[in-house]
């Protein structure tokens, strides 16, 4: 079976690029189609967040032009990168067999969309793009890039290194994502999550093609800050830890303390002072990082992720007899 291959592509004030990517896409759609790797169906299905420029009028002319293969989705307002994309992913899920995201700006190769077409037919349900090198990034983006990830791995945060958004995924991955009602949504962080089988495709990330980044570096901050924060509780116990050493380090301070008083060395009053500076200090963490520990499982709860996905479930049974005649 030739699979329905949709692309999800979210765009922000994308009206300099657009043009291009438009041309580059239905290039490569015509080749896919031709070849009979994605059925003629496919579409391109673009995701204006809330521009403020001719964004969604140029998608709206390309799907009066070819409706056949251009479609759009416009948001009320800017919801943001994640959103955008989840927004695109959930309207078309029962349209097609497969989808990929992709950024509007060209920086994610092309070329690998057939690769990632490959991976899908030999059966993965996830195929993950990861940039090979960074040649074109900045000095600057590359380093707070990459220590993005790192921080992420330290706080146990289970990320593929160098994967961004571009990446595709089965309708059944589909179906499985819409159950995750988070509002705060970190996508790289819950598809590994969501499990089945997956793959890495490589590609080289190029520069922006036309018109400038969304991603200032207070937008990486507050996203790298978000990432950690939906997917770890690992600063929260981080409290207990420091709470449980200012306690050990308190009962030291009390030796050293009576020591000195005992060596006549102190002045009235220093040693109790000081001493109970560092046990309250430590008694007070070590009881908040406890709350914290409460708040962890709070937290854990109201996401309401589900528990369990189940991939296949083998039962010989006359129903299913029937179903499958
Ligand atoms: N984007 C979006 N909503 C936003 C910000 C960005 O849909 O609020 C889109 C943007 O149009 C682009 C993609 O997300 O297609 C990635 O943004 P950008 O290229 O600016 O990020 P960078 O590649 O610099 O990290
Ligand atoms: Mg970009």
């Amino acid at each position: 079976m030739i699979p329905v291959l949709y692309m999800v592509i979210p765009c922000y004030n994308e009206e300099a690029v657009l043009p291009e990517t438009v041309r580059q896409l239905s290039e490569k759609y015509d080749i896919l189609i031709q070849a009979q790797k994605i059925s003629p169906l496919s579409k391109i299905v673009f995701v204006n967040d809330g521009s403020q420029d001719h964004t969604w009028q140029l998608i709206q002319q390309y799907h009066h032009d070819y409706p056949e293969i251009f479609s759009g989705i416009c948001l009320a307002h800017n919801s943001g990168h994640q959103n955008a994309i989840l927004a695109g992913m959930l309207t078309v899920k029962n349209l097609c067999d497969a989808v990929i995201t992709m950024d509007a700006d060209l920086q994610d190769d092309i070329d690998t969309i057939d690769k990632m077409v490959d991976e899908f037919a030999k059966g993965f349900q996830v195929v993950y793009g990861v940039r090979s090198a960074r040649k074109t990034d900045t000095p600057f983006k590359r380093l707070t890039a990459e220590g993005f990830y790192k921080l992420m791995q330290m706080m146990g945060v289970e990320l593929v290194y160098n994967h961004a958004d571009f990446r595709l995924m089965s309708q059944r991955v589909l179906q499985e994502l819409a159950n995750y009602p988070e509002i705060n949504l970190f996508l790289r962080g819950i598809v590994p999550t969501i499990g089945f089988s997956s793959t890495i495709v490589y590609y080289e990330r190029h520069e922006r093609f036309a018109g400038k980044s969304k991603y200032p570096l207070k937008k990486m901050l507050h996203f790298a800050g978000d990432g950690i924060t939906s997917f770890s509780v690992k600063p929260l116990k981080m409290i207990v830890n420091i709470g449980f050493l200012m306690v050990v380090f308190s009962i030291i301070m009390f030796i050293w303390a009576f020591v000195d008083k005992l060596k006549g060395n102190t002045v009235a009053g220093w040693s109790s002072t000081v001493c109970s500076i560092w046990l309250v200090g430590g008694m007070q963490l070590l009881c908040l990082g406890i709350i914290g520990e409460y708040i962890g499982k709070i937290y854990a709860e109201v996401k309401r992720r589900p528990r369990y996905i189940v991939s296949e479930f083998l039962n010989e049974s006359e129903e299913n007899k029937e179903n499958s005649a």
